[in-house]
């Protein structure tokens, strides 16, 4: 945000990106301006000079569609309303968005409200072909989060379809937050046997994003720390497997590595370049990357 929206565009491709996810205001505030900055024009103009594609727009972490408070319910749907109402301004196809916390109420209840939440947050204009999807992205688990799991995805996404809302949702998994949840994808086999449930069960059609980030934090800890690409625990063997996946050919993959502001950004991208050819991995700006 802080660097301008043209100037993102213009970054992105500097850096051999060809996909972009970005947040549309403050992303740690309820507030919204109430309109969308001049610059969004320019910047879809730019999005589709370059070739960046497809956009995506994270919703605000306070974003809770899945826990009991009322208060707190309705904020949310409001908030993912104004993101889908206004991603189109910016060119974007996707907004993501975290399943959510049943904070207590039990994964049942949670599942209920998240799908109410879905319903009335994609209610009305937001239900034609050309509308963004709204895309559910796992979590590693930790303080009652719903959706560390496939069978948890799933559940959700069984619920919305039934509601008649499937045109509308896709799915986004974070690398880091499987990690977290206990998925061991440092082991191709572990992903092959994931995607596999996911085909079954979800459908590989629906998974559209991917977060491909290194974790710090150790398998199963429920717990989510970003890490460099070959930096962290997953590994270049795990990471290179999703990212050459055959099945995975049609997802669209997003870093969310730390550093960004410090030219790891480039870094990361060129990563991705280096696990795929499996060449050893670019260096960061200093000899040593920080943790
Ligand atoms: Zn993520």
């Amino acid at each position: 945000m802080a660097m301008g929206l043209v100037r993102v565009a213009e970054r992105a491709s500097e850096i051999g990106a060809s996909a972009l996810q970005i947040f549309s205001d403050n992303p740690t505030a309820w507030r919204r301006r109430a309109e969308t900055p001049p610059e969004a024009a320019a910047f879809r103009l730019r999005i589709e000079e370059l070739d960046i594609r497809p956009v995506a727009i994270h919703a605000a972490y306070l974003v809770n569609l899945a826990g009991p408070d009322d208060d707190l319910f309705g904020r949310s749907v409001e908030m993912i309303r104004h993101e889908l109402a206004h991603a189109p301004e910016f060119g974007a196809r996707f907004v993501n968005v975290h399943v959510g916390s049943h904070r207590g109420a039990g994964l049942e209840a949670g599942i209920d409200r998240l799908v109410d939440g879905l319903e009335r947050a994609t209610d009305g204009p937001f239900s034609g072909p050309d509308a963004p999807l709204l895309v559910l992205e796992n979590s590693s688990g930790g303080g009652y989060a719903i959706g560390s799991t496939i069978e948890e995805l799933a559940m959700a996404l069984d619920q919305a379809a039934a509601r008649g809302l499937d045109g509308q949702l896709a799915v986004c998994l974070d690398v880091a937050h499987l990690w977290g949840a206990g998925y061991d994808v440092s082991r191709p086999d572990v992903i092959d046997r994931l995607l596999e449930e996911m085909d079954r069960t979800i459908g590989l059609k629906r998974l559209v994003m991917i977060h491909m980030n290194d974790s710090h934090s150790d398998l199963g800890s429920r717990r989510d720390h970003h890490a460099h690409l070959g930096d962290g625990q997953i590994g270049r063997v795990g990471l290179a497997h999703f990212l050459c996946h055959p099945a995975l050919s049609h997802v669209a993959f997003y870093l969310e590595t730390p550093g960004a502001e410090n030219g790891y950004d480039a870094v990361n991208v060129a990563r991705l370049g280096d696990l795929a050819a499996d060449r050893p991995l670019t260096q960061g700006p200093a000899s040593e990357l920080p943790a």
